[in-house]
């Protein structure tokens, strides 16, 4: 038998190991201890003296491996706040980026209260953006669109988790599925990580295909800046996130395409993230 160790000492074990990958050492040690005995995080403070038996030390050093492999801590607690939601993720999505609320805040000002729109997200994931405007926008009805379906079974169940029933989740490739349709916003968090860029090392435990997108990056905003005239209303708005040193090119693309009044707009680091532009039919 190993001596007894409390909820202190598991903590602070914990925290060191942590400490090389992550600059919230002491929270994520929490996060996964209070996991591991199935009680919330304010249990530690208040039982530090506690034993922890072996299943329990068991438990929490898996987890801590698995982060220490490099795997998001979303995966492991297998949820991520976004928008106030609590939203369920696994490895088939991306984990939701605080920096995507930018692309949900720009998206609500160009959607009045009572609008009634048709709204669509293209590879929505986990269906953050999708949920989000569903959510504050009650009238709108919002497709989603991806590709995985094992997303799309995640996406769902956020959709029934927050109780938000104006989404529709359809599986297909980019605008493919709603050929035909019209939509007056459509949005998208689309990959754009450069094939080749060093960032994705640190991200491997996340789906490639959500993040890259060909050796500059673009493969996918092109994609979405050619086929999106066909699916919007005139006067009808797109909005995508990208790279922080995509700004030009973004632009460029979409000019190219036709589309007018571009405009982006930086996150809350400063760093440009999202255009926004729009699409008038020629007379
Ligand atoms: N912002 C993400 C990152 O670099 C990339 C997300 C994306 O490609 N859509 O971590």
């Amino acid at each position: 038998m190993s001596d007894p160790v409390s909820i202190e000492k598991a903590l602070s074990a914990a925290t060191d190991k942590l400490r090389g990958i992550s600059e919230a050492a002491r929270l994520e040690a929490e996060l996964l201890l209070a996991r591991a005995i199935d009680m919330p995080r304010s249990f530690l403070f208040a039982h530090p003296e506690d034993e922890l038996d072996e299943d329990a030390l068991q438990r929490l050093d898996e987890t801590v491996v698995r982060r220490l492999g490099g795997e998001p801590m979303a995966y492991i607690t297998g949820s991520k706040e976004f928008w106030s939601m609590q939203l369920a993720v696994s490895p088939a999505t991306l984990v939701p980026r605080p920096e995507t609320e930018l692309l949900v805040d720009i998206a609500l000002r160009d959607i009045p209260r009572k609008a009634d729109w048709q709204i669509l997200d293209l590879g929505t994931g986990s269906g953050a953006i999708a949920l989000a405007i569903a959510r504050e926008r009650a009238l709108c009805s919002v497709t989603a669109i991806d590709i995985s379906a094992d997303a799309l079974a995640v996406a769902r169940e956020n959709a029934n988790r927050n109780t938000i029933g104006n989404i529709e989740f359809l599986e297909g490739d980019w605008t493919v599925p709603v050929t035909g349709h019209e939509f007056r916003v459509i949005v998208s968090n689309p990959p754009y990580v450069c094939a080749g860029d060093k960032a994705l090392d640190a991200l491997h435990a996340e789906p490639l295909s959500a993040l890259a997108a060909g050796e500059d990056g673009l493969e996918a905003i092109t994609i979405l800046a050619r086929d999106c005239p066909s699916i919007i209303e005139d006067n009808g708005v797109l909005l995508l996130e990208h790279g922080a040193e995509q700004k030009e090119s973004v632009a460029e693309l979409l000019m190219s395409y036709g589309w007018k009044r571009i405009q982006c707009y930086d996150d809350y680091s400063g760093n440009p993230r999202v255009t926004s532009a729009h699409h008038y039919e020629t007379i």
